[in-house]
């Protein structure tokens, strides 16, 4: 495994940003996300500008380890769809979608928007290796498929698993006792069912 580049990341606004750590095409996935639930994110927080034209997300998963918050922490906030849904953290400054995790910090994955990176520091993290959830793209042509998941997220997955055993917290998102460190806004099912894409 190579050792990785530092890049920095940014919510739109500039007043919450980061450093992200060890990255490299083969220590974490570059992945397209089409799922109907982070449209329905995108759409609850108004910003439909980190989709692409078929609601795809650009994501790279990493390990929290990785992602460092330089400033703004203050503006870090978590949404959820439901309440048992995954940990949609966003820069409440400026509504910009930052990372997707997994609601358990045992298993520390982060899904890292890769919008929040300048367009000029994004080779770093190499090309697709995945698309996840196409039947839930909008318009798109018949030919976009699922492809490249199951070792993408067994590479990640592993990865995350090693972090936990190496009894890595999963900080700068989880306390000690595991609890993620804002309290998430949890959507009613009137919010989720309005900003659901049909
Ligand atoms: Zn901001
Ligand atoms: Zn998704």
């Amino acid at each position: 495994m190579s050792r990785g580049v530092t890049v920095p990341f940014s919510c739109t606004c500039g007043k919450l940003g980061g450093t992200l750590h060890q990255i490299a095409p083969d220590r974490g996935n570059h992945l397209k996300c089409y799922c109907k639930d982070c449209q329905t994110a995108a759409n609850a927080l108004g910003y439909q500008e980190t989709l692409d034209e078929w609601g795809g997300t650009s994501i790279f998963q990493t390990i929290p380890k990785y992602v460092e918050l330089d400033r703004g922490q203050r503006h870090l906030a978590c949404l959820r769809l439901s309440p048992k849904g995954m940990l949609r953290w966003y820069a409440s400054c400026c509504s910009a979608p930052l990372f997707t995790m997994l609601p358990y910090s045992r298993i520390a994955l982060a899904g890292f928007n890769m919008a929040r990176i300048a367009p000029e520091d994004r080779a770093a993290f190499g090309p697709l290796a995945g698309v996840f959830s196409a039947k839930g793209a909008r318009n798109a042509p018949a030919d976009l498929k699922d492809w490249g998941i199951p070792k993408a997220f067994g590479l990640v997955l592993w990865r995350a698993i090693k972090a936990q055993l190496r009894s890595d917290s999963g900080a700068p998102f989880f306390d000690d006792k595991g609890m993620p460190v804002v309290t998430p806004r949890v959507l009613t099912l009137e919010e989720r069912t309005a900003a659901r894409p049909e």
